[in-house]
C-alpha cells in the first residue's frame, strides 16, 4: 500500500466527530492519506534535557527548558485580596539545582494538583527577570522517581502542525499517530537504486520519522526523502510524454516568407536583436515536424505581438489559418484592429470574433473561417464553441495565457489537428518554476526593450505628497502628455474606505479644470469603451480615470503618467501590468504608487521592489518569495503546485536532483517497464501526489 492511497475518510479514526472533521475537511483533509501529507510548521524539541544552566547568564532572552523539576513550595504575589492575587510556585530543576517561578497567570488551580516534594516533567520557556529564573508558558507531566519512562510526549522531538478551527496539536498528533500504528509497512516510492545512490529512507520510514521523529536529523532525512520523491514525481509527470514522442535529431533550417519580410521593411523601425531571436525560434518550431509548445515570454512594451503577427505569416503563406485568442474582448477588439490595418495591405484577412457579436452578424464569419478566406481569427472565449468550424487551423496564439483556463486550452485544441501553440506572457516564470514545471516547454524571451525607451520613473507616494504629486502631472499636462489614474473601485457603494473612480473623477475635475478626460470601467458598454480609447489615442482626452481594466494591453505611446491609488492592494504582477502602460515610446514616462497609511508590511516590501526595479524577471521572483507559488496564476489550477513536502522557493537543491535523476530514468525507459521503475508506474496510477494533471 501507498500511503498516498488510504482514502478511509479521517471520521473513521476514534475520537474524530463532526467538529474536527469539519476542521479537517476545511484544511483540504478529508482522507488518512491527506492527513499524513500535513506538513508541520514548527517543531518543539523534547528529546534531550534542556536545563536553567543552558539560560544565558546576563540576558533576558526567553529560552525553551525541558527538565525534570520538584516542587519547592507555593506563594502568592500582587493583588490585595486572595482572588487578586497570583499563584506563583517554586521548583527546583533536580538535573541541576537551581531554582525557577512558575508564574500561573489565571492558572491558581494548579495549587491543587501540583504538590509540594513532588517530581514532574516540565516543558516551556522561562527567562531571567528581576534576578530570578521565571516560566509562565510551562507543562507539567507528574513522574514517580527520576528514572520513570517519560511520558508522551516527552523525550519527543515533536511536529507543530497548523491549526484550524477545533484543531489541536493533540487531536493531530493523536489521529497521525492512530494511522501510523494502524497501518503496516508502507510501500517504496523510489526504486532502490535511486534511494541508496542518494542515501535516503524508505518511503515507509520516512514517513513515520517526518510525524514522529526520533530526532532533529531523523526528522531531516525524511523530509529530504519525501521531498525529493516528490519533485521527482513531479518531473516524471510533467516531461516522460515528451520522451516517449521520438525526436528528430537534425533541426530544420526555416527560412522566413515573403509575406513576413514584406511586413518587417513596412515598419517605422527596426526589430531588437531579441525579437530577431525568438522570430527565427519559434519559425524553426513551426516548421519541426513535431507540435510546438512554446512560451513567448516578454515584458510588457517590450513587442511580444509583433512577434505573434509576423510569425502567423509564416504559417498564412504555408495556407493555413491562424487563432489569435486575447483575455477579453476589448482587448480582442483592438488586437483585431492593429492586425487589420498592419497586415490587410498585405491582403490578410482578419475576422473579429467575440461573444457579443449579434448571430446576424455572426454568420458570415463563421463561413470565411470555414471556407478558409479567413486567415486570422481574433478573438476571446467565443471561438471555443461549438459552432465555429476551422477549415485549416494549425497555429494558435494565446495572449497572456493566465489567463486562460487548462479546460479552454485543450477545448481549442480539440478543434485543430494538433495546432501548433504559442503563449505569451508577461509574466515571466521565475526560474526555479522553469525548471520544474514547465521543464520542457520551450521559452523563447525577449529581455531587450525597443532601444528607443528610457526607464521609467517610480514613486511611492503618501498621504502628504499627493498635492506634490498632482503638481507634477499638471506639467506633464501642459507638455501635451497624458495620464492613467487607476482606483481599485467604480464607487463607492461598498462604503469602503477605498477612494473609487466615480468620486475621484469629480475631484479630478477640479484638480485639473479644463484638461478633458473621461471615466473607463467595466460597467462601461464595450462601443462606449471603445470609443474613448480611440479618443484618448487621438488627444482628444487628456487622462483617463479607470479601474484596473487598463491593465492589460492598452498602447498609448504619448501617456507618461500612471498614477495607481491604494498600490498596496493590488499584487505585485499587476502593479508591474499597470505599470507597463507608460513608458512605451522615447518619452520619459513615470509611476505614481499611492499608498495610505495602514499600508501592511508585505505591501510595502512589493512597492519597494518595484520602485528598486523595472524588470519584470526580477519581480516575478521577488513574487514569489513573498507569496509563495501556491499563488501564482495559471499555475495554480493546473495542480502542479500543491507541494506537500517540498517548496519552490527554497528546494532548488532537491529539484535539480530530483531532475537529473528524472531524465536518467526516462532517457533509459520511457515506458517505466523495465525492473524497479515499474514502482513509477504504479505510483503514478495508484497514488498519483498531483492527480489533476493526469
Ligand atoms: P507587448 O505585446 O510585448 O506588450 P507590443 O507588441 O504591444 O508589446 O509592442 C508595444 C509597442 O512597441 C507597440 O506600439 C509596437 O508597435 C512597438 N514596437 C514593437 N517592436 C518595436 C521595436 N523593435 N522598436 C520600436 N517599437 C516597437
Ligand atoms: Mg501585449
Amino acid at each position: 500500500m501507498f500511503f498516498r492511497a488510504l482514502n478511509q475518510k479521517v471520521t473513521t479514526l476514534k475520537g474524530v466527530g463532526p467538529a474536527v472533521a469539519a476542521s479537517y475537511k476545511d484544511a483540504q483533509i478529508e482522507s488518512w492519506g491527506d492527513l499524513l501529507q500535513l506538513s508541520p510548521r514548527d517543531f518543539e524539541d523534547r528529546s534531550r534535557i534542556i536545563n536553567l544552566n543552558d539560560i544565558p547568564g546576563d540576558s533576558e532572552e526567553t529560552v525553551h527548558i525541558n527538565t525534570i523539576v520538584e516542587i519547592v513550595s507555593h506563594t502568592y504575589f500582587g493583588g490585595f485580596s486572595s482572588k487578586g492575587r497570583t499563584l506563583k510556585i517554586v521548583a527546583e530543576d533536580a538535573t541541576c539545582d537551581k531554582k525557577l517561578s512558575l508564574l500561573c497567570f489565571g492558572r491558581n488551580f494548579l495549587a491543587k494538583t501540583i504538590k509540594v516534594g513532588q517530581l514532574y516533567y516540565l516543558y516551556g520557556t522561562a527567562a531571567k527577570h528581576h534576578g530570578e529564573v521565571q516560566s509562565s508558558q510551562f507543562e507539567l507531566s507528574y513522574i514517580e522517581t527520576i528514572d520513570s519512562p517519560l511520558p508522551f510526549p516527552y523525550g519527543q522531538f515533536l511536529p507543530i502542525y497548523p491549526l484550524r478551527g477545533a484543531l489541536s496539536q493533540r487531536i493531530i498528533r493523536r489521529d497521525i499517530k492512530n494511522i501510523l500504528s494502524s497501518c503496516p509497512t508502507f510501500e517504496n516510492e523510489l526504486p532502490s537504486y535511486i534511494r541508496e545512490e542518494l542515501s535516503l529512507m524508505t518511503t515507509d520510514d520516512a514517513i513515520r520519522s517526518y510525524h514522529l521523529p526520533a530526532s532533529r536529523e531523523m526528522w531531516e532525512l525524511s523530509r529530504k526523502t519525501l521531498a525529493i520523491t516528490e519533485l521527482f514525481y513531479m518531473q516524471i509527470i510533467a516531461r516522460r510524454n515528451i520522451f516517449s514522442t521520438p525526436r528528430l535529431s537534425k533541426p530544420v533550417t526555416s527560412t522566413p516568407s515573403e509575406l513576413e519580410i514584406r511586413l518587417i521593411n513596412s515598419l517605422p523601425f527596426s526589430l531588437t536583436g531579441d525579437q530577431m531571436k525568438v522570430l527565427k525560434e519559434i519559425r524553426e518550431d513551426l516548421d519541426y515536424p513535431n507540435t510546438m509548445n512554446r512560451m513567448l515570454q516578454g515584458d510588457v512594451g517590450s513587442g511580444k505581438t509583433l512577434i505573434a503577427w509576423i510569425t502567423s505569416l509564416h504559417v498564412i503563406s504555408k495556407g493555413y489559418q491562424v487563432v489569435f485568442m486575447a483575455p477579453t474582448e476589448l482587448l480582442a477588439t483592438q488586437h483585431a484592429q492593429n492586425a487589420a490595418e498592419l497586415m490587410g495591405p498585405l491582403g490578410i484577412t482578419t475576422n473579429l470574433l467575440t461573444g457579443s457579436i449579434t448571430q446576424k452578424n455572426r454568420r458570415p464569419i463563421l463561413e470565411s473561417i470555414k471556407s478558409g478566406e479567413c486567415n486570422i481569427i481574433i478573438g476571446t472565449h467565443a471561438v471555443f464553441s461549438a459552432n465555429v468550424e476551422f477549415k485549416s487551423l494549425k497555429y494558435v496564439i494565446i495572449d497572456e495565457q493566465h489567463r486562460f483556463g487548462v479546460a479552454q486550452r485543450e477545448a481549442l485544441l480539440a478543434k485543430g489537428e494538433n495546432p501548433d501553440i504559442l503563449m505569451m506572457s508577461a509574466t515571466p516564470i521565475p526560474r526555479s518554476l522553469a525548471l520544474t514545471v514547465f521543464g520542457d516547454l520551450n521559452i523563447s524571451t525577449i529581455r531587450e526593450k525597443p532601444s528607443n525607451r528610457l526607464e521609467i520613473t517610480s514613486y511611492l507616494v503618501s498621504e502628504q505628497s499627493r498635492e506634490r504629486m498632482y503638481g507634477a502631472i499638471a506639467v506633464e499636462f501642459e507638455r501635451g502628455h497624458q495620464a492613467y489614474f487607476v482606483y481599485p473601485r467604480i464607487d463607492d457603494s461598498g462604503n469602503s474606505e477605498l477612494r473609487d473612480v466615480t468620486n475621484m473623477f469629480k475631484k479630478l475635475q477640479k484638480e485639473y479644470p479644463g484638461v478633458p478626460s473621461a471615466l473607463l470601467h467595466s460597467k462601461i458598454p464595450d462601443d462606449e469603451k471603445l470609443d474613448i480609447l480611440e479618443r484618448f489615442k487621438n488627444k482628444e482626452i487628456m487622462y483617463l480615470v479607470s479601474t484596473s481594466v487598463v491593465e492589460v494591453g492598452i498602447d498609448v505611446p504619448n501617456a507618461t503618467c500612471m498614477i495607481i491609488e491604494h498600490a498596496d492592494i493590488f499584487g505585485l504582477s499587476a502593479l508591474h501590468q499597470l505599470r507597463g502602460r507608460v513608458g512605451r515610446s522615447s518619452l520619459q514616462s513615470y509611476c505614481f504608487f499611492v499608498y495610505g497609511d495602514n499600508i501592511s508590511d508585505i505591501g510595502k516590501k512589493r512597492l519597494r521592489a518595484l520602485k528598486e526595479t523595472t524588470d519584470g524577471f526580477i519581480l516575478s521572483e521577488k513574487d514569489l518569495s513573498l507569496r509563495g507559488p501556491g499563488d501564482i496564476t495559471g499555475t495554480k489550477q493546473s495542480g502542479y503546485l500543491r507541494l506537500h513536502f517540498s517548496s519552490f522557493v527554497n528546494d532548488t537543491d532537491y529539484i535539480l536532483i530530483a531532475r537529473k535523476f528524472c531524465d536518467k530514468v526516462l532517457i533509459n525507459d520511457p515506458k517505466l517497464k523495465i525492473g524497479e521503475n515499474n514502482i513509477i508506474d504504479r505510483v503514478i496510477k495508484e497514488a498519483n501526489p498531483f492527480p489533476e494533471v493526469d
